[in-house]
């Protein structure tokens, strides 16, 4: 996939579309992903955090949420064709867990909307297999989630830990996995728990 640099991150040229069709892939044919959807906070935050920065850019794929970024992109005479907002590509790629029973891990937010989340998720994604999830309380050092999903090997891990946890979380224990598509989708478990 094509990239521009933008404020030093390499944002991919791709739409909405297409970002869920390669996440899709890279699922079905069991290979690992680590996504960050950069919206204007992060993009902020890794302009003043180094660490938080390097995290970041450990990712596969950093999507420009925000069309301040789509804008930058044009006055530098490149394109990026469209926004993909982290909401909307976790819709998406929920959507598409339905159709191919796929698998997914939750991880993030209170226990209250992590309990609601995974009721919507139950009543409109009844083909997703729910590989587990825990709220986004818990001590870092536990090794009881990353064991968890070492054990399930879900499809897509879901990081809705706002950040900058989220991206640091995905890129200090990716090592420990073989596969699975990894986002972090900030307060989306809000969003879809109403
Ligand atoms: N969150 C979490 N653990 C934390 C901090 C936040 O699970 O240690 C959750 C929070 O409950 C919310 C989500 O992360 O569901 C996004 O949080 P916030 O809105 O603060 O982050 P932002 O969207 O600004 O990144």
């Amino acid at each position: 996939m094509d990239r521009i640099n933008i404020v030093n991150i390499p944002f991919v040229k791709t739409t909405l579309d297409d970002m869920a069709k390669t996440l899709v892939l890279h699922a079905q044919r069991q290979e690992k992903a680590f996504v960050v959807t950069a919206n204007p906070e992060i993009v902020m935050k890794a302009d003043q955090d180094p660490k938080y920065k390097e995290a970041v850019l450990t990712a596969d794929y950093i999507t420009a949420d925000g069309i301040g970024i789509v804008k930058g992109a044009q006055l530098l005479g490149e394109n990026l064709p469209e926004r993909v907002a982290g909401f909307d590509l976790f819709m998406r790629l929920l959507a598409t867990a339905n159709e191919m029973e796929q698998s997914v891990y939750f991880l993030g937010a209170s226990d209250d909307v992590l309990q609601k989340t995974l009721a919507v998720v139950e009543t409109e994604f009844p083909n997703i297999r729910i590989a587990g999830s825990h709220h986004g309380f818990f001590d870092w050092e536990d090794s009881q989630i990353p064991d968890e999903i070492k054990r399930e090997k879900p499809d897509y891990v879901f990081v809705a830990l706002g950040l900058p946890r989220q991206e640091q979380w995905i890129a200090s224990h990716i090592d420990q996995f073989d596969h699975g598509v990894f986002m972090g989708i900030g307060g989306s478990f809000d969003v879809l728990a109403g």
